[in-house]
């Protein structure tokens, strides 16, 4: 009988127990709201901030309810307003184009490569018809592309750029943590992401005047002075006039989860790398998958693993992943016309107006996969699903 893969795919594991402990305290106190300090206590969520902020290797940090927030007001906070234009790598998921949509921006998405990396010669192109100012980078599915190159583009063309580090929190690319390249970075601490706080996110950046507008968006009123990881009153006193009040503020509960899951974190990366391993090696042996090389000197997070069917039409994707499915093994492809769950394609963005097509990455979603890979997965486990995709394509005929 063929083998079936019984785990769950969405199943992550438990939050640590002193974070119960914690979260319990917390509640007893009714004390969650961050600017609800007793005298003398700082607040779990600026704790939280410096916490992170040194972790990251960053001056300042802002903890919010949502990567999408963090996203958002990361935007409000560099300058875009209505009709402002930015540059986006197309191959993203749809908090980004939301993201942009709220803040009023006018799109311009940006193709991909093979490799699932933004075109720089693409990118350099739109950037000088569009005369865009600012570059919204999706390091998506925690691909880091060619960030010299990234960095060239944004000096030759002035660009504000913000790096959404959903897939890359804990990732490096030549020993730089990424979020530290762009003008501010944004990171979301969701559930499926590498912290889990069940919602939230992170904005980080070295540049005081962002910071002080970003807490100020993030709905701090006039106690912007409890946050951590900030830059001095005098910065506030300029900025805390222009910058609206957004409402999106971690809670202390919140906060006291990802307190105690940073110490995990760089651990975490190298369960979740065990296991990427496992899978890469695999499927690169299985005739009709491409996996693409990952660049020497990226240092990935493989919270998710993606691959490239080749062996098969890609209209027959569906198959793979319907036989695949049927053995308890869940694979999302991104090359449907219909978007599904979580994933959708750029031309499902109705909202951003008139986007022009982008046939090569439409060519590379038509054939990419994705597989989510929870730590709650044993490295055999990895192997099992690598036989079964294996089997249930040969069984296609390729
Ligand atoms: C999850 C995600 C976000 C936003 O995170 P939320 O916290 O869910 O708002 C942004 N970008 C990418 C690529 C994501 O996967």
């Amino acid at each position: 009988m063929a083998i079936r893969f019984e785990k769950s795919f969405t199943q992550q594991e438990p939050i640590p127990e002193e974070a119960i402990a914690r979260a319990a305290e917390i509640l007893r106190s009714g004390r969650l709201h961050r600017y609800n300090t007793a005298p003398g206590e700082t607040a779990e969520a600026s704790l939280l901030e410096e916490e992170y902020a040194a972790w990251q290797g960053a001056r300042f940090c802002l903890a919010v309810t949502s990567g999408g927030q963090a996203m958002q007001i990361a935007l409000r906070a560099t300058g875009v307003k209505p009709g402002t234009k930015v540059l986006a790598n197309a191959y993203t998921l749809a908090p980004v184009p939301g993201a942009l949509h709220a803040a009023g921006a006018e799109v311009v998405l940006v193709e991909i490569d093979r490799n699932w990396h933004t075109d720089i010669a693409d990118l350099c192109a739109k950037a000088d018809a569009t005369g865009a100012t600012h570059l919204m980078l999706s390091h998506m599915r925690g691909h880091i592309c060619d960030m010299d190159a990234i960095m060239q583009a944004v000096r030759d063309f002035d660009l504000t750029l913000i790096e959404d580090c959903a897939h890359t929190m804990g990732a490096r690319w030549k020993g730089i943590r990424s979020g530290n390249f762009g003008h501010v970075a944004c990171f979301s601490t969701q559930t499926y992401k590498h912290m889990n706080s069940g919602e939230g996110g992170f904005l980080t950046t070295d540049d005081p005047d962002i910071a002080a507008r970003a807490v100020v968006t993030s709905g701090s009123y006039m106690l912007y002075g409890a946050h951590g990881a900030i830059p001095e009153e005098a910065v506030f006193r300029r900025q805390r006039l222009e910058a609206p009040n957004s409402s999106a503020r971690i809670d202390n509960l919140r906060a006291a989860l990802l307190r105690a899951q940073l110490p995990g974190l760089e651990d975490n990366v190298r369960r979740w790398n065990e296991r990427y391993d496992v899978l890469s090696r695999g499927f690169a042996a299985i005739p009709g998958i491409r996996v693409p090389e990952r660049a020497q000197h990226e240092a990935y997070v493989g919270s998710s693993f993606q691959f490239q069917v080749t062996g098969l039409a890609p209209e027959r994707i569906p198959e793979l992943v319907a036989g695949c499915a049927a053995r308890g093994v869940e694979i999302k492809w991104f090359g449907a016309d219909e978007p599904q769950g979580f994933t959708s394609r750029f031309d499902s963005w109705r909202y951003l107006g008139d986007v022009p097509d982008l046939p090569q990455t439409r060519a590379v979603l038509a054939t990419t996969c994705d597989i989510r890979v929870p730590l709650t997965f044993a490295p055999e486990d990895c192997a099992v699903i690598v036989q079964i995709a294996g089997e249930e394509l040969a069984a296609l005929g390729t």
